[in-house]
């Protein structure tokens, strides 16, 4: 549509904007060679109780530390990887690493057998269909009890293809694994088909989460998001728990999980580690009432 700017088109690409393009088109381009070079890696985002700050397991969140320039959010990467099709072997290897982080947890560290690892699953990679498969392949390869496995899908990727999804879900399902909504709230989802999916969670999203200290219509339709779930017999993880009164106000509310730099930031493998085995001296004294249960 440049061109039906006239006199105005030359400056529509501005140089800002060239340089974001070729930003992109390099970072692009080196997407392709990161995984066999080892540049990207997991942190590990705790998620513990609200109302008595226990861990109960962590978010896998990719990173790619690009060697000339630094560290890339998966905000920037993650959309460019679904465009090019690489989330599909990104994806693939995300899982494969959590999987594996947890299974040498669980052998050194009883308190994670009852830990879960969250993963996050992109469109692209949801709507494969050998994905079924694959993950019973990633299971299989590296150890990884089913139970201790939650996948993160978002609403606008099972109603893409509800039907096909449902059946997906169910079969993932059947061998153990669990599965939450992701970013609730700000997708596309059907009231009518939610109560099909073989779902355990909702996760408001960080947005809702961040505006309700300044606006009651946030703190409603938290409220709301709340009482939906509960009623369709889901549990509720907050994200983006940032203070004290997000934590008691969440609480009250009687959301069960809560995920945020109140309690921790994503960690790393390491110091997810000691969060497990000493949480009281890992996570931020507050966020600790009483040891993991074992
Ligand atoms: P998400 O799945 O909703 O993950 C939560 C995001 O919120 C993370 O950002 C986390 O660092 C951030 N966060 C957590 N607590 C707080 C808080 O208290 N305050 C603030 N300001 N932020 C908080 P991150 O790691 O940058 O990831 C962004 C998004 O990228 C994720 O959102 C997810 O959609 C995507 N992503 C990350 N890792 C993966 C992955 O392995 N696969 C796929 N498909 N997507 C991923
Ligand atoms: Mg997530
Ligand atoms: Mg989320
Ligand atoms: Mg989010």
């Amino acid at each position: 549509h440049a061109k039906n700017k006239g006199r105005n088109r030359f400056k529509v690409f501005t140089p800002k904007m060239f340089e974001r393009t070729i930003r992109r088109m390099s970072l692009e381009n080196d997407m392709r060679r990161a995984i066999f070079r080892e540049e990207y890696f997991l942190e590990f985002q705790p998620i513990v109780t609200l109302h008595d700050s226990r861990l109960t397991g962590f978010e896998a969140l990719v990173r790619w530390k690009h060697p000339d320039r630094g560290l890339v959010g998966p905000a920037e990467f993650i959309p460019m990887a679904e465009e090019s099709g690489l989330i599909i072997d990104l994806g693939h290897w995300v899982l494969e690493e959590a999987c594996r982080t947890m299974v040498a947890w669980q052998k050194t560290h009883p308190a994670a057998r009852n830990l879960t690892m969250s993963v996050n699953i992109s469109g692209k990679q949801f709507s494969q269909s050998d994905l079924v498969d694959c993950i019973k392949g990633v299971l299989k390869k590296t150890g990884m009890p089913a139970r201790n496995l939650k996948l993160e899908i978002t609403e606008t990727m099972i109603m893409q293809d509800a039907k096909s999804s449902i059946e997906k879900l169910n079969r993932l399902r059947k061998l153990g694994i669990t599965f939450s909504i992701d970013d609730f709230g700000t997708g596309y989802s059907s009231m009518s088909y939610l109560q099909q999916f073989p779902i355990e969670s909702l996760k408001i999203d960080f947005s809702f989460i961040r505006n309700m200290k300044t606006s009651q219509e946030n703190v409603e339709i938290v409220k709301i998001i709340i009482q939906l779930a509960h009623s369709l017999g889901l549990d509720v993880v907050a994200e983006g728990v940032e203070s004290e009164w997000h934590q008691a106000t969440l609480a009250k509310l009687r959301c069960e999980f809560g995920q945020g730099f109140y309690f921790a930031q994503p960690l790393s493998a390491y110091r997810a580690e000691q969060a497990i085995c000493a949480p009281q001296q890992a996570l931020a004294a507050h966020s600790i009432a009483q040891p993991p249960l074992l």
